[in-house]
């Protein structure tokens, strides 16, 4: 096992991985910029490193300098969290070209899974089923853009191959539009993630977002720990999330799970990862849309169904160790919910940063509270505005509700504004309460 790992995140998900180091008996080392100096996990590292200034750019995404503090601690290995670096090949080749691990997935496998396209060919290949749609490069020239979309089907969604966090995507209901969509959504793919290609996939109009999580080990073992369902999305980013997946059956999950099994183990894959999966409940069928190569933001909600630490597991596979668990040793208990906490103002949802004057967050029976924040503590405007989650188990669904309305109605955070009192309101809508709302279910609720 390790004795000393980077931490290369901030926030919720940085003191996460430090819990999981400590309980392993591993020592941390946090880099962080100049900003992020009072970060909890910075105050509790073992070693701190101050990678550069405030922007991304040039601190938390700066490759060279999270290498050099690596190597002036002699950390082993490194962790990357989610978001900023997680999921970039060149960052993990470096890595481990550098003579440290990386705890993820192989660099060819972040790579392939980082080009939407490539990832869809791949899980096609392995019998995954995916949306229909362009199976490739959307073509340039106009008519034969238009007689592919004319074959999938209106409405279409134009999506970057090389997109996430849900941006670069467009929908395009009627052939009027098409021509004109793609070279705005190409242009805007191309300034974001400098990569202009797009492909095309079927609009689905009323799916569920439904992701299966998956632990592989270096050695070719891989399990699933079963599923979660991320609906209720605001501009394809994720509110609430819960496991398990409301009315998908034992032998559902089986199946789909098998699927992914297969797949994960034919790219070879290592480590955590989430294949994602839009789910129509009216022909009860999945349609792989991508994978992510890292932990989840939602991650908690399988562990309190599972009793498996994914980032626990996460770090045993990047020391080599064997997976703990077989398939048969992975039983789901309960029922598990998260609400995203995000400084954020409630009416535009744009980003509200400043100083936390007040903070009590909820407990008792099933609360797990996940977030860096205290009273005192200045949200900084440079970097996402999710500050924390809340995340309740129950015995069954029911139960798990009424424990986080409860634990919802505890919490008081003051000094800036948050999305707490959207959360309130989404958990006492009937229709969300009896489980599996589509994708569009949130954005419908709020219009005016
Ligand atoms: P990202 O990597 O940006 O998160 P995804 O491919 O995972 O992109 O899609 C994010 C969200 O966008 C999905 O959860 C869903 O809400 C919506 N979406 C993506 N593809 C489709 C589709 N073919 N039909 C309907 N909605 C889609």
């Amino acid at each position: 096992m390790f004795e000393k790992i980077l931490i290369a995140n901030r926030g919720e998900i940085a003191l996460r991985v430090q819990r999981a180091c400590r309980e392993l008996g591993i020592r941390t080392v946090a880099v962080h910029s100049e900003p992020d100096r009072d970060l909890i996990h910075v105050k509790l590292a073992d070693e701190s490193v101050c990678i550069g200034p405030a922007p991304s750019d040039k601190s938390y995404l700066n490759i060279p300098a999270v290498i050099a503090a690596a190597e002036v601690t002699d950390a082993q290995a490194i962790h990357p969290g989610y978001g900023f670096l997680s999921e970039n090949a060149d960052f993990a080749e470096r890595v481990e070209k550098s003579g440290f691990a990386f705890i993820g997935p192989r660099p060819e496998t972040i790579r392939l899974m980082g080009d939407k396209i490539a990832a869809k060919i791949t899980m096609k290949k392995a019998g995954v089923p995916c949306v229909p749609g362009s199976d490739g490069p959307l073509p340039d020239d106009p008519e034969a853009m238009k007689a592919l979309a004319r074959e999938v089907g209106y409405p279409v969604i134009l999506k970057a191959s090389g997109g996430g966090g849900g941006r670069g995507m467009r929908v395009v209901h009627t052939e009027a539009h098409l021509i004109n969509a793609a070279s705005l959504t190409r242009a805007e793919a191309g300034k974001a993630f400098g990569n202009p290609t797009l492909y095309m996939e079927k609009f689905l109009e009323t799916p569920r977002h439904i992701e299966f999580q998956v632990l592989c080990d270096a050695h070719g073992h891989c399990i699933h720990l079963g599923e979660r369902d991320c609906s209720v999305q605001r501009r394809h980013q994720k509110v609430i999330e819960e496991a398990p997946a409301p009315g998908i059956s034992a032998a559902q999950r089986a199946e789909i799970g098998a699927v992914v099994i297969k797949a994960c183990e034919a790219m070879g894959y290592r480590g955590a990862g989430t294949i994602e999966f839009l789910y129509d409940p009216d022909s009860r069928t999945f349609y792989f849309i991508e994978m992510n190569t890292r932990v989840q933001v939602e991650h908690p909600v399988t562990e309190l169904i599972t009793g498996v630490d994914i980032v626990k597991e996460q770090i045993r596979i990047a020391a080599g160790l064997p997976l703990a668990y077989r398939q048969e040793d992975i039983i789901l208990r309960g029922h598990a919910m998260e609400c995203r906490i995000n400084a954020e103002d409630p009416e535009r949802f744009v980003p509200s940063p400043g100083q936390i004057t007040t903070w009590h967050p909820p407990g008792g029976p099933g609360i797990r509270v996940d977030s860096h924040i205290y009273a005192g503590y200045r949200v900084p405007p440079y970097y996402d505005s999710m500050i924390g989650k809340l995340i309740a188990y129950g015995a069954d669904r029911n139960e798990a509700i009424a424990r986080l309305r409860s634990a919802l109605r505890e919490t008081s955070i003051e000094g800036i504004q948050t999305n707490l009192a959207l959360h309130r309101r989404i958990l006492e809508e009937a229709q969300f309460a009896a489980g599996g709302v589509h994708i569009h279910y949130l954005e419908a609720l709020l219009a005016p």
